[in-house]
């Protein structure tokens, strides 16, 4: 089992609940309430992790995304938590985008490092969430123009994402779910539920169902409590080089 997340019928719970099995073994049930909301993480702006002006400002729709995205970066797991790698990072994959891609700008509305930071990635992105309105990324071939990503850096075929990735990948997820009025468990979603590819990885997919009750949970609804398949080889195309995490434009 993973180090970093507990992953169990209790951890279907919430990490709270799982932590006081005392409770459990008294018969008290959990409850969404169990564990407080997380705070949204602070967001750091394309300024400070000094982004390049993109080539041409991106185009945002009058309407809210419908789905959220959940990528891996198809990048190494890195175990530097801190700003500024998340920075460094978050400049690579633009550069990457950019001038290996050829895309006008970063392709990802959002980006959440392995120490859970949470950057802006294409322009306007932050503004266009404030405003309700969606942001037309380069991260789902044939759904950018209903869909916001969230790339969450790391390569996840097997192994699971840091604590502090997955806390800010929830809190993200809530906050985006609160702004546009989604409901977690129908809104969020892997990149390989719309393109042919392993992305977000076999073992961070398999961690949707969990992802969506503690969002739900955060936002104070109802969670479905059910068990998540075990991750198993999907056979999905995963990446065949850094930050190549399947058909985005
Ligand atoms: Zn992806």
């Amino acid at each position: 089992m993973p180090a970093n997340i507990p992953i169990t019928r209790r951890g279907l719970l919430g990490s709270a609940t799982a932590a006081a099995m005392g409770g459990l073994l008294l018969g008290r049930p959990p409850t969404a309430s169990a564990a407080p909301a997380r705070a949204v993480p602070r967001r750091y702006t394309r300024a400070e992790w000094s982004a390049r002006p993109p080539k041409a400002a991106a185009t945002v729709l009058n309407r809210a995304p419908d789905h959220i995205v959940v990528h891996h970066t198809a990048s190494a797991n890195a175990t530097d938590l801190s700003l500024e790698h998340a920075f460094t990072l978050s400049r690579a994959i633009q550069n990457f985008h950019m001038d290996t891609n050829g895309w006008e700008d970063a392709g990802q509305q959002l980006t959440i490092s392995r120490g859970g930071h949470l950057m802006e990635g294409r322009n306007r992105s932050l503004a266009a969430i404030g405003a309700g309105d969606l942001v037309v990324g380069a991260q789902t071939l044939g759904h950018n123009d209903h869909t916001i990503g969230i790339e969450n850096e790391g390569t996840y075929m097997t192994e699971e994402p840091t604590a502090a990735l997955w806390d800010a990948l929830v809190a993200t997820c809530a906050w985006l779910c609160g702004v546009h009025g989604l409901d977690p468990h129908a809104a969020i979603v892997g990149h390989r539920d719309y393109n042919t590819t392993a992305c977000p990885g076999d073992a961070l997919y398999a961690l949707l169902p969990r992802l969506r009750n503690e969002v739900a949970g955060d936002l104070g609804m109802r969670r479905r409590v059910r068990e998540a398949p075990p991750p198993e080889p999907s056979g999905l195309p995963g990446p065949r080089f850094t930050f190549d995490h399947g058909p985005a434009a």
